[in-house]
C-alpha cells in the first residue's frame, strides 16, 4: 500500500493550478507521540506543503496522508473536552431551534458529542465515522453510529432504515477529506430535497489574519472560506443560506446549504463583506501569507538557536501546533516538553525527540526559557505556573518574551 495519494488538481473547483505558499519538508504527523526511544527507528515522515487554487483560492495541503494512517485508531474523543462538549450542546440547541428537524445524520461523528444533545432534544439522530475506537465509545453510550465511510453505499442503507432526513451536518471533518464531493455526494442521497446541509469548518480567515501557519498538519488538508466552499458547493447542486463564524479551533465557519433556493441570512451578507474586505479570496494574499509566514519561522528559529547556546530552554503544550514549531525550528535542543495530559506525558514529542514531562517536573529543574508552543493558552499557563521566576516566549502572533 502506497503511503500517501498524490493530487495535482483543487479540491474545491478541479482545476489544475495549484500554488505552492509553503513547503515545511518532511514533517512527523503533528499528533504522532512516540512511545518510547525504540519507536525512533520506525517514525515515518510525510511530504508537508500547503498550496493555494490560482483559480478559486482554496487553501489545501496535496498528497495527503493515507486516513487509515491518520484516523483509524485516533487519540481524540471530543467529549473529554469540556469546550467541545459545551459547543456542540449550543450547536444542538441551534439546529432544533432554527430547522425543527425530525432526524439528523452526522458526517465523522466522533464519539457522539453532537448526536447525544441533539437525541436529548428529542431529535433522532445517527453518525457515521471511521476511527473504530472512537465509534465504540459512541455505540457504548447507546447511539446510533456506523463504523465506515461516509459513501453513497452507507448513506443509501441509511436511507433505506430512516428515510430521507431533514439535516446532514459535519463539523470539522468535512475539511479533513481529500474528495469532498464523493461526501457531498454522499449526503444527497440521505438528505431530503428540502433539507438542510450544515458544515462547519476550520476558517481560511483566521489562519490568514492570525497567520496560523501552525494548524497547517496533515490532518487538516483544506481550509475553506465562504468563497471558495460556496463554489465547491455549487458545483454539487448546493447553493449557501447562512454563514457565520465561530471561535472553535481558534477560528471556525459553519456555513449551511440547501438543495433549494432560500432567502440568505444577514449574517451571510456580513461573512462575505467581511471576506472582500481582507482579500480573502485572492490567491495573491495567500502567496504573500506564505512569505509571511516563512519570515515569522525563521525568525523564531534563530532566536531560539541563539538562546540556546548559553540558556537551558523547556517549551510547554505538546499540541499539534507544538510539533510543527519543533520541527520547522529545528529545536532539539530542548530540555523537556511540559504537558498535563497523562496520554501525552512520558512520550516524546515527534520528530525531534524531546522526552514530554508533567508540570510538576519543571518546578524540579526550573530553566531559563519557557517556550509556550500552546500560545493560544499563553495567559492561562502563565498564571497557573506564577512560580516560575525565568522568561516565558510565545511565537504568534509575534514572538514576545515576557
Ligand atoms: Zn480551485
Amino acid at each position: 500500500m502506497s503511503m500517501s495519494i498524490s493530487t495535482h488538481r483543487c479540491r474545491g473547483c478541479q482545476a489544475s493550478s495549484l500554488q505552492e505558499i509553503i513547503d515545511l519538508g518532511n514533517m512527523p504527523l503533528a499528533g504522532g507521540f512516540l512511545s518510547d526511544r525504540a519507536s525512533i527507528a520506525t517514525e515515518q515522515r510525510y511530504p508537508l506543503k500547503t498550496h493555494v487554487c490560482t483559480q478559486c483560492s482554496l487553501i489545501q495541503i496535496v498528497d495527503p496522508v493515507d486516513p487509515n494512517i491518520l484516523f483509524k485508531d485516533y487519540s481524540f474523543a471530543s467529549s473529554t473536552i469540556g469546550q467541545l462538549v459545551s459547543h456542540f450542546e449550543q450547536y444542538a440547541k441551534w439546529l432544533a431551534e432554527r430547522y425543527h428537524p425530525r432526524q439528523v445524520v452526522e458526517i465523522g461523528c466522533n464519539d457522539g458529542v453532537l448526536l447525544a444533545p441533539l437525541e436529548k432534544l428529542g431529535i433522532k439522530a445517527a453518525g457515521v465515522d471511521i476511527s473504530e475506537n472512537i465509534t465504540d465509545l459512541a455505540r457504548k453510550r447507546g447511539l446510533d453510529v456506523v463504523t465506515g465511510y461516509f459513501d453513497q453505499r452507507v448513506t443509501a442503507a441509511l436511507r433505506d432504515r430512516l428515510g430521507p432526513v431533514d439535516v446532514v451536518t459535519g463539523s470539522n471533518c468535512f475539511p479533513h477529506n481529500a474528495d469532498p464531493g464523493a461526501i457531498l455526494e454522499a449526503a444527497k442521497i440521505v438528505l431530503s430535497p428540502e433539507g438542510y446541509l450544515c458544515l462547519e469548518v476550520m476558517y481560511a480567515g483566521d489562519l490568514l489574519t492570525q497567520l496560523q501557519w501552525d494548524t497547517l498538519y496533515h490532518e487538516h488538508l483544506t481550509f475553506y472560506s465562504l468563497g471558495t466552499l460556496a463554489r465547491l458547493l455549487a458545483r454539487f447542486g448546493f447553493h449557501v443560506v447562512h454563514a457565520e463564524r465561530l471561535p472553535m479551533h481558534g477560528g471556525s465557519l459553519r456555513v449551511v446549504a440547501s438543495q433549494v433556493q432560500r432567502a440568505a441570512t444577514a449574517e451571510l451578507s456580513e461573512v462575505r463583506a467581511y471576506e472582500e474586505s481582507i482579500r480573502l479570496n485572492d490567491p495573491a494574499t495567500w502567496v504573500d501569507f506564505g512569505a509571511r509566514c516563512k519570515r515569522k519561522i525563521e525568525i523564531v528559529r534563530s532566536t531560539f538557536e541563539d538562546l540556546a547556546r548559553g540558556h537551558r530552554i523547556w517549551a510547554y503544550g505538546a499540541a499539534g501546533k507544538a510539533t510543527l514549531w519543533l520541527n520547522a525550528c529545528g529545536m532539539d535542543y530542548l530540555e523537556a516538553m511540559v504537558d498535563a495530559s497523562p496520554l501525552r506525558a512520558g512520550k516524546l514529542m515527534p520528530g525531534v525527540h524531546t522526552p514530554i514531562v508533567f508540570p510538576e517536573e519543571m518546578k524540579k529543574h526550573p530553566p531559563d526559557y519557557v517556550f509556550i508552543t500552546a500560545w493560544n493558552y499563553a495567559p492561562g499557563i502563565a498564571s497557573k505556573e506564577s512560580w516560575f521566576q525565568g522568561i516565558w516566549a510565545t511565537p504568534l502572533p509575534e514572538l514576545r518574551f515576557f
